[in-house]
């Protein structure tokens, strides 16, 4: 396991050097299946793609769905089709990456597999990591998944249109997520009624500003 990381780790940090030097900020979206990445991707693309140049990786296990609805939007999209690997990895990302025009693009996003465990472990050659929660995973999983919650930038409720309907305590998930990691950024979200993506979307236009081509 160490070595893989290892070698992985190298890949990523290549793949970091290249990104850095075309001015593109990458940031790796993490969330169980279900979570609400591909919808959310969506919006984002919606608010910003005419004014940020975009591109999308798309991880999935063994189909191109996801990767057809980013199409829709006009946004460039590439699908890694893990065949049942449950994370992306550098070497991945760096095979596919070489499919992008990185020249003209300011924000590349990786979906990653539906999985809240070994994509946190697994770096890609990100900026940094983000991890979507739905309230209908359960107010539990920060604890329970702490390593997604410390490693990511910021932790993106998700679905709290139908909070009413959950037993899901937000005060508590935001307590537990801000334990793990202190100062953490959390936003409450809903693809369906818009709630936070105004904020969300300011958020990814200034990571892309102080990082990217226009830094
Ligand atoms: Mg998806
Ligand atoms: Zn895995």
């Amino acid at each position: 396991m160490k070595n893989i990381l290892g070698e992985n780790d190298r890949t990523a940090a290549e793949n970091q050097a290249l990104f850095k030097e075309k001015g593109v900020y990458v940031l790796n979206l993490m969330g169980s299946p279900g979570a609400g990445k591909t919808s959310l991707l969506e919006k984002t693309m919606e608010f910003l793609k005419d004014e940020i140049p975009m591109a999308v990786i798309e991880g999935d296990l063994f189909t191109s769905r996801d990767a057809e609805r980013i199409e829709k939007h006009g946004v460039p999209v590439i699908q890694i089709n893990t065949a049942g690997g449950c994370h992306l990895d550098a070497p991945m990302v760096q095979k596919t990456a070489q499919k992008l025009d990185l020249d003209k693009l300011e924000l590349l996003i990786v979906e990653n597999v539906g999985n809240l465990v070994c994509p946190a472990e697994f770096a890609v050659g990100e900026d940094e990591k983000a991890v979507v929660l739905s309230v209908t995973e359960g107010d539990d999983k920060p604890m329970k998944y702490p390593l997604i919650f410390k490693e990511s930038a910021i932790a993106l409720l998700n679905k709290v249109d139908i909070l009413p309907y959950t037993n899901f305590d937000l005060a508590q998930a935001k307590e537990d997520i801000t334990t793990l990691h202190p100062g953490m950024r959390v936003l409450e979200l809903s693809c369906t009624t818009g709630q936070g993506i105004a904020e969300w979307c300011t958020w990814l236009r200034n990571r892309v500003k102080e990082k990217g081509k226009r830094a």
